[in-house]
Order: structure tokens, then C-alpha cells, then sequence
């Protein structure tokens, strides 16, 4: 219990807390001892509501379905959405059901809910973990309000592969980073005390591996080793199991021979035994259903069965447990103390979230009357204003000056109200983002002249969650007039990128260049005016090599949510001076991905010049824009590192401290970041990990002390003994604004 309630490790004045959990276990006990097994099983049962219950149930599936919930048959259902429809759900189980347990609503919640904020990558740009936590608590007002109690976010797959359309929905490449971001959301979402009306259970997921699909084509095998696996991609997982996550989400990849879903290894010995984590795993839409298709079941009872003993506790839309579990347990094939324990594990969420005190609890506040959108899209301005990286700005075009007086905004998706919400929007309204124009209208009344020209379509026709954007390369009807315009300017806005439904889920691509005739109308803008500002609107890295060479000013905006194009505006005429730094690499080409900057040196030498490097012959291996990257309106200066000490025994800390100046003319924040390198290890170490940051903010000429604290724990990491243990030795300590152009220094551990 210790992490659901991480208060009870506190001692003294919790003997009421810890009496109040030992009632919720004699309660959960309790109902488990009255429930026969149909109805345990029924608990680990979740279905879709995409049927509209407050209309007439229509068809045989629709009527099957509402008889089960009668019959208190479903622990949970998710995507009904409304509270008027999760009223009429609870309702069923409520007025019918022998026992009467409340039903869960789960939802993706993923960046934002009515309000919209930057998608997840975008998001952690902004390094401000208190603003991400603020988003996530707004969130889960807003689903709250709509009934919903359970969202299936964070998710926290470490990815470094830009074709992988689901990067945009977490936080990109780096363990720490992504660990701390995980934190920041799950408290964000479920507050203190999840029986808080305001709150929301969250979910870690995918567990695990999902990132790391083979070339980056969605739910694709994955060969990690355990190096890999405990190193880089379960440390967030852990973060949130620590941080008093109430569920997990397991993930559809196969993880080196065996479905993620049907991973003993991962659900029962790693996250139940291991990181004694007591909440409970719910699958992926029907993730057991497809260990069929993956060659490692028969059947549905077959699948059912290995999901079951590996620790899935709870089976989305997938049939499997519905269909074999009571089977299973009558024949002797699965022991029904498994199936106590999944259903223990989620009438212990639901006694946390208040539900069976007030199944409806949500639905019944006045919750939705008392929501302040306003407040909520100044927060959402705020945020995505934080989150826009700026990556060159050579004549100093930014921000934009005063003398300037005509501007040409040009684009396909410089007035796009729909792309700024990105995928995974659940209610946030299409069409419904300030677009790059209209902000930048609003920012500039009537003091400048703006010109606007869509010089091309991105996509032609419907695109929509499901249908997948179908890209013009053929209508270049508009490039004259973008061209025209472009002349008479004496700035460009050229907003290109990707649509909001180009990343994603199933939205992998090979190409990650500007797609359609993006990359041709740059060109011939950028032949009839050089003063060009590229703003990019996008869900992944972007391969923008030409752009980077020529285009002398480039930002970075992300899918950045309802007030995107306020929070361009901002950035572009200074009024927020960019702080952003990337929390993924951008590549050269995409042929060098998956790139990371935390990689391990190779055997072969480290001279660029020697033939046998480790490189590429028709390009360089780095990326093009590294992780940790961004600049700013200003410079900022770091000073040499000081250590507190050379050395170090396990049981102290030592504290790096450096000096940051901020040595231009405008007050700024910049995001400190510090690195090690463990120099030799019983295992290959990566050539520089994140291990700490923080956001300061200085005054023009002003100098700050930033001092970070080393502990053993930050040294750790799973060794060859198949231990996350720190080793005697050297170690780096580097420090910068990104993650190249470091400070170093070193100190032994003993
Ligand atoms: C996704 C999950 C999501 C679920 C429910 C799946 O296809 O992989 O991330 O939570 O659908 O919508």
C-alpha cells in the first residue's frame, strides 16, 4: 500500500490514514468473499460506450452489453462521454446489480480535454514541470466534469525514432527527463486524494517498450536487451509507480519473444513484486484478443489465460476474459487467487476514488457550472508560449522588430484552426485553435499590414482520428500569389509542418521531411524574399536540413493546443522571451534514425578523421539539432564547474555548483542542465545521461550560482549483476544549455 498512499511511510500521525486502509482492504476483502466468480470476472471486464446509451439500445450487441451491466457483468467502461451517459451506465449497474459496484469511465485524457494544451512532446519542451502539472490538474477538472474518472496518460515510452507517429504523445528520448514529467502529470491529475471529485485516476503506459517499434512503424516487434529495458525504458515506469500511479497500461508490441500483455517478467515479478506497486494493469485496446494474431495463443480462453497468470488485470474491448476466465478457473487451469487479486486490485482504486461512497459523484457536482475556460485558456496561452523551441535566428529577425511593416503570412498551415489541437484531442473542438494568422493579427492591430497567402494545400479531402491525411503534391495553384505576396514583404512568416493527424497512433511515416509541396513553396519564397521566419507546426522531429542551411530564422511550435497561434505571436514579437529547449533530436536525414544523444561509444576510434569511426559516409552522424537544445533572445555564459569535492563515498553527495550569466540585453530563462558519464562500468554506459535540470531566470548582466546535489542514487543503474547499483570509479559531470556544449569536470566515487 505503501505507494498508493505514500503518506503511510511517514510514521506518527497516520495511525488514522493507516485504519481508514485497513477498512478499505476489510471492505475489498469483504465483497470479494460475497462475489461469485462471474461476477470477479466481471470486474476485470471493460467495455467501449462508442453506443449512445442515452438513446434506445440498438442491435443485439448493444442490447448483450447493457444486460451484462445489469447483471454487474463490466468493472469499467471507457469513451462514454458525457455525464448524462455515464449517469445512464452507472445507473444499470447501480439499480440492477446484486452487488452493486460502481463502474469506472476512462478516457484519453492526453493533452488536455475541452481546453486544449501542446501535445505531450511539445509540452515537455517547455522543461516547466509545474506548468505540465497545471495542465494536467486543469485537465482532469474539465474530464471530471463530464463524468469521466480515469485517464490513460502519461504515457511515458521513451522513443527516439522520429517515423514513429506516436512520438508526439510523450515526452521523447531521455529517461530522466521523461521520469520527471511523469511525476509532474500524475500528480497533476490525481492530486493528493483521488476521492477529490477534481481529480483523476492516470495510467502509465505502454508497459513496455512500445517506443522502441522496429523502424518505427507503429505496434512493430521490439528487440531490447535487458540492458536497455531496465536502463532507459522502465525507469519513468518506475517514476510513476513511486509517484502513486493508480493504473498501468500494458502495451501491444511483442518485447523480445513475448507480447508486453503477456509478460509475466514485466506485469507480475518487475511492477507487482519488484517496485511492490499495488494498483492495477488494465490492457490495451484488445491487446490479449491480439496475442493471437502474434502467434502466441490459440484462442481467446487461451489468450485469456496467459494475460491473466502474466498480471493483466483488467481486459480492454478485447473480449478474452469475458469469453474464457470463468472456464479457465472451473477447469483448474487458472487459480482463482489470480483473479482475487486483479479484482482486489481494482475495487481498491475505486474505493480511492470515492466511488463507492457516491457512484456518481462526478456527474452530480456542479463541476461543469463552476469550470473557468477562461482561466483555462490563459493557462493553456502560458504554456504553449514556454514550449516553442527557437532554433536559428540569424540577422536577429527575431523578434520581430518595430520598423517592420509588412508582413506576408504564408502556408498551408498558417490559418489552420484545426491542426494547433493535434491528435489525441478528446473533446477539444476541431477548428477550434487561435491560428497562426489570427494571432498574429491580434498581436499586430492595425499597425502593420498583414498579408496572407495559403500558397498550397497540405492535404486534400477528409482526414480525420481514423482516416489518415492524404497529402497534395500535385495543386500548386496558390504559389503565385504566395510568391506576389512574398515580394512586397519585408518579412515572411512561412508556417509549414505537418497536420494534426500526420502523428499519432498508426501514424508512422518513412519520410519525415515537410511533406507534399512544402519543402518546393519554401524554396520559391525563400528565392523572392530572404527574410524568412520557417514556424513549424509539428508532432515529431522534422528532417528540415535545407531550412537549417538557408532559412535564416526557424522556430519550432509543435501542435501547441487552443491558444497556439497567441502563443506564437508572443514569442515572434518578444513579448515572451523563448526559453524551449528540445526533448528529442532533430536529424540531419532520416536515415540516422532512432538518434539519440545519450548513445555509448563504439570500439572504434574517436577521430572523425580516422576511416574506421563509427559514421556515415554521405552524412554526419550528429543530429542536426541536439536534445536539450533551443535558444533564446538573449546569450547566456556558464562559467567553469566547482566541485564541492573530488570524491566521494556512497552514503554522501557531493554538489557541482556553476555560474550562469545572462549576457545579452533582454531578461530571460534558460533551462541548466547537468549530465554524467560513468567513464568505465561492468557495463557500456552511455556517453553522456541526463541527471538533473533546472529553469533560471535571469536579468540581463545578472549572474545566478546553480548547484546541483549528486547523490549515489543519481549514479546507480542496472548492472551486470542484474542490480540498479552505483560502482566505484570516475565519473563526468557536465553542464550546459544543451546537451553539447557542456562544461566538464570529474570526481571519483569510492
Ligand atoms: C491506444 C491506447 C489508448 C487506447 C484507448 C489504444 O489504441 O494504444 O494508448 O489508451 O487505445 O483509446
Amino acid at each position: 500500500l505503501a505507494c498508493l498512499f505514500p503518506i503511510l511511510t511517514a510514521t506518527s500521525q497516520n495511525t488514522t490514514i493507516k485504519s481508514s486502509i485497513e477498512n478499505v482492504e476489510k471492505k475489498v476483502d469483504s465483497i470479494v468473499s460475497i462475489m461469485t466468480l462471474e461476477e470477479k470476472v466481471g470486474q476485470m471486464v471493460q467495455y467501449s460506450g462508442t453506443w449512445d446509451l442515452t438513446g434506445p439500445a440498438s442491435g443485439n450487441q448493444n442490447q448483450y452489453r447493457e444486460e451484462q451491466l445489469k447483471k454487474g457483468l463490466v468493472g469499467s467502461m471507457l469513451n462514454v462521454l458525457s455525464v448524462e451517459a455515464t449517469r445512464e451506465a452507472q445507473k444499470l449497474v447501480m439499480e440492477n446489480s446484486r452487488i452493486k459496484i460502481p463502474l469506472m469511465f476512462g478516457y484519453d485524457v492526453i493533452h488536455g480535454y475541452k481546453t486544449i494544451f501542446p501535445v505531450p512532446l511539445g509540452e515537455t519542451a517547455s522543461w516547466d514541470l509545474e506548468a505540465m502539472k497545471e495542465t494536467a490538474r486543469i485537465s482532469a477538472l474539465e474530464a471530471a466534469a463530464d463524468g469521466v474518472n480515469w485517464t490513460f496518460a502519461p504515457m511515458i515510452d521513451i522513443s527516439r525514432d522520429a517515423r514513429w507517429g506516436r512520438i508526439m504523445e510523450g515526452s521523447g528520448e531521455d529517461p530522466f527527463l521523461t521520469s520527471r514529467v511523469a511525476e509532474a502529470k500524475i500528480r497533476g491529475y490525481q492530486g493528493d486524494d483521488l476521492s477529490n471529485p477534481a481529480t483523476i485516476a492516470a495510467t502509465a503506459k505502454h508497459f513496455a517498450g512500445y517506443g522502441f517499434a522496429e523502424a518505427g512503424r507503429d505496434y512493430n516487434t521490439v528487440h531490447v536487451g535487458e540492458n536497455e529495458l531496465h536502463n532507459t525504458i522502465l525507469p519513468p515506469f518506475k517514476a510513476a509507480a513511486a509517484a502513486g500511479v493508480a493504473t498501468f497500461m500494458n502495451s501491444f508490441n511483442d518485447l523480445d519473444g513475448t507480447p508486453a500483455t503477456g509478460s509475466k517478467m514485466l506485469q507480475r515479478d518487475i511492477l507487482k513484486e519488484d517496485w511492490d506497486w499495488d494498483g492495477f494493469i488494465v490492457s490495451d485496446w484488445g491487446s490479449i484478443a491480439e496475442m493471437i494474431n502474434h502467434g502466441f495463443a490459440e484462442d481467446l480462453t487461451h489468450a485469456a489465460e496467459i494475460a491473466v497468470k502474466a498480471g493483466s488485470d483488467m481486459d480492454m474491448e478485447g473480449g478474452a476474459y469475458e469469453t474464457g476466465l470463468v472456464q479457465l478457473v472451473n477447469s483448474g487451469k487458472v487459480d482463482e487467487a489470480l483473479i482475487d487479486d486483479a479484482v482486489k486490485r481494482i475495487l481498491w482504486v475505486k474505493f480511492k476514488l470515492g466511488l463507492f461512497e457516491d457512484p456518481y459523484r462526478y456527474s452530480n457536482s456542479q463541476m461543469a457550472e463552476q469550470l473557468n475556460l477562461k482561466e483555462h485558456r490563459a493557462v493553456a496561452r502560458d504554456v504553449a508560449k514556454k514550449s516553442i523551441v527557437l532554433l536559428k535566428n540569424d540577422k536577429n529577425l527575431l523578434p520581430i522588430a518595430s520598423s517592420v511593416k509588412n508582413i506576408a503570412v504564408i502556408g498551408p498551415l498558417a490559418d489552420d484552426k484545426d491542426t494547433p489541437i493535434g491528435n489525441w484531442r478528446a473533446q477539444g473542438e476541431a477548428n477550434s485553435a487561435v491560428s497562426i494568422l489570427e494571432g498574429l493579427k491580434s498581436a499586430v492591430g492595425n499597425n502593420v499590414k498583414i498579408t496572407y497567402a495559403k500558397g498550397a494545400d497540405l492535404g486534400m479531402g477528409e482526414r480525420t482520428f481514423l482516416k489518415p491525411l492524404k497529402i497534395n503534391t500535385t495543386d500548386k495553384s496558390g504559389f503565385k500569389a504566395a510568391i506576389d505576396a512574398a515580394k512586397k514583404a519585408d518579412l515572411v512568416i512561412l508556417a509549414l509542418g505537418e497536420d494534426a493527424f500526420q502523428s499519432g497512433e498508426g501514424r508512422s511515416q518513412v519520410n519525415i521531411g515537410l511533406a507534399g509541396l512544402q519543402q518546393e513553396l519554401m524554396h520559391e519564397i525563400y528565392k523572392v524574399n530572404k527574410n524568412v521566419v520557417l514556424v513549424l507546426q509539428n508532432g515529431r522531429p522534422l528532417e528540415i536540413s535545407w531550412a537549417a542551411e538557408n532559412i535564416p530564422a526557424i522556430v519550432v511550435a509543435w501542435q501547441l493546443g487552443t491558444e497556439s497561434g497567441n502563443a506564437i505571436a508572443d514569442v515572434l514579437f518578444g513579448r515572451y522571451n523563448p526559453s524551449a529547449k528540445l526533448p528529442v533530436s532533430f536529424p540531419r536525414a532520416v536515415g540516422q534514425e532512432p538518434l539519440y544523444y545519450n548513445q555509448k561509444n563504439t570500439g572504434r576510434p574517436s577521430n572523425p578523421s580516422d576511416v574506421t569511426y563509427s559514421a556515415y559516409t554521405d552524412e554526419e552522424k550528429t543530429a542536426l539539432y541536439p536534445f536539450g537544445y533551443g535558444l533564446s533572445y538573449t546569450t547566456f555564459e556558464y562559467g567553469d564547474l566547482t566541485l564541492s569535492s573530488e570524491e566521494m563515498n556512497p552514503q554522501e553527495s557531493l554538489t557541482v555548483t556553476v555560474s550562469v550569466t545572462n549576457t545579452g540585453k533582454k531578461a530571460g530563462k534558460e533551462v541548466v542542465q547537468l549530465y554524467l558519464r560513468d567513464m568505465v562500468a561492468s557495463t557500456t554506459r552511455p556517453v553522456k545521461e541526463l541527471k538533473g535540470f533546472e529553469l533560471v531566470e535571469l536579468q540581463p548582466g545578472e549572474t545566478k550560482q546553480v548547484s546541483f546535489t549528486i547523490s549515489n542514487e543519481l549514479l546507480k543503474f542496472y548492472n551486470a549483476n542484474k542490480e540498479w547499483a552505483s560502482e566505484p570509479g570516475e565519473f563526468q559531470v557536465m553542464i550546459g544549455g544543451n546537451s553539447i556544449d557542456l562544461k566538464t569536470e570529474s570526481f571519483r566515487l569510492n
